[in-house]
């Protein structure tokens, strides 16, 4: 199912407050919507919107952007309606069961951008609370920029527990706010976001990336060159090309766009790929990593090493930049006078 703006209604918000637990990449974005739909509303009582962040500069972003911001989760959550959790997903089971659930009203509605936590379930709720999902496929930057120009952006929504009776209307209400119900917004569920997305971050794009490095060592052994390489496989942005062509008219479609040779040479290549351990592969992370929660297990005890996740996304980095195509990248960067 899609919802759009003709089946919502925004009164379920009208002089109801909304806070924001993090005024970051989504934060930011949503609560500017949210605030710019209610002032071109008519006849609907405004709400009060509630930030509160940490200290940092995205604090005073919210206070440049005329909110004014608080460091007192416990009194920011204690007044909330409906309370948007959006610091990142690592931090959330902390500061949620500790300092926000406690002071939460009984009947307050508490908005996820992603599946994760609720699907893991990381996060204490009471039965009485609605569990609403409101989640942007794509960066707040984009969140705003496309709102902006009155354009729709996709979206994915759902009710993971309906404590009041109302948590659909209310999440309907939150989507038009934000301005995802313009291009309709998606029905779905914290079990598909977190399958969706954790399968894409963890096979699709490490395939691709496993793709790139090994063609690009195999073909720097038979003898071509860095720059041969770097420009043929990505500087060019033929691969950012190849994906913008993709969904403007359609994932196969867009192959006409290339050579009698190339398309030739793309369709029989993918037809007579022996893709049987990519299926075994594919089946392993969706059922194990995901569903089963071994990869969210594997995250939450490298959050909790010494270092935590940034401590071991730099020895991952490191690695990563050891291979043939990173080192080689480099030279040609350097040569180009490029950014490196
Ligand atoms: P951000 O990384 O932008 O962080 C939001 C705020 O939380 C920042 O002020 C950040 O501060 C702060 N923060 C970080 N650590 C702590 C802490 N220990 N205690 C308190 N505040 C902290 O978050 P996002 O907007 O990226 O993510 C919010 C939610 O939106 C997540 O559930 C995410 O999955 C979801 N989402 C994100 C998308 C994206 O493109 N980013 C897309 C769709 C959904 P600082 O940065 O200064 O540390």
């Amino acid at each position: 199912r899609l919802f759009y703006d003709t089946d919502c209604s925004l009164e379920p918000l009208a002089g109801k407050t909304i806070t924001f637990i993090g005024y970051g990449n989504q934060g930011r974005a949503q609560a500017l919507n949210l605030r710019d739909t209610f002032k071109n509303a008519q006849n609907v009582t405004q709400p009060k919107i509630v930030i509160a962040n940490q200290e940092d500069s995205y604090a005073k972003t919210a206070e440049q952007d005329g909110f004014g911001y608080t460091t007192d989760w416990a009194a920011a959550a204690a007044e909330a309606d409906v309370l948007f959790l959006l610091v990142p997903d690592q931090i959330q089971p902390d500061l949620f069961n500790n300092q926000i659930a406690p002071k939460l009203k009984k009947t307050a509605c508490i908005v996820v951008a992603s599946g994760y936590n609720v699907f893991y379930k990381y996060l204490n709720f009471t039965s009485s609370n609605d569990i609403v999902m409101v989640a942007p496929r794509m960066v707040g930057a984009s969140v705003r920029s496309l709102y902006e120009s009155k354009q729709g952006y996709p979206c994915f929504v759902s009710v993971e527990q309906d404590g009041t009776g109302q948590a659909w209307p209310l999440a309907l209400a939150l989507c038009m706010a934000v301005g995802a119900t313009k291009g309709g917004a998606i029905e779905s569920s914290c079990r598909e976001e977190a399958l969706t997305d954790l399968f894409a971050e963890q096979a699709i794009w490490p395939t691709v990336i496993a793709v790139f490095r090994e063609g690009y060592k195999l073909l720097k052994e038979l003898g071509c060159s860095d720059e041969a390489l770097v420009h043929e496989m990505w500087l060019s942005k033929e691969p950012a090309e190849i994906f913008e062509s993709a969904a403007d008219l359609g994932f196969i479609k867009q192959l006409v766009g290339h050579s009698s040779v190339s398309q030739y040479g793309q369709l029989k290549g993918s037809q007579e790929m022996d893709v049987s351990w990519l299926k075994k592969h594919f089946e392993h992370v969706a059922k194990e990593r995901v569903l089963e929660g071994a990869f969210a297990e594997e995250f939450t005890a490298a959050e909790q090493k010494p270092g935590g996740i940034d401590g071991a996304l730099k020895k991952l980095y490191q690695e990563a930049e050891k291979s043939e195509l990173a080192v080689g990248e480099k030279r040609v960067r350097e040569r180009l006078g490029l950014k490196t």
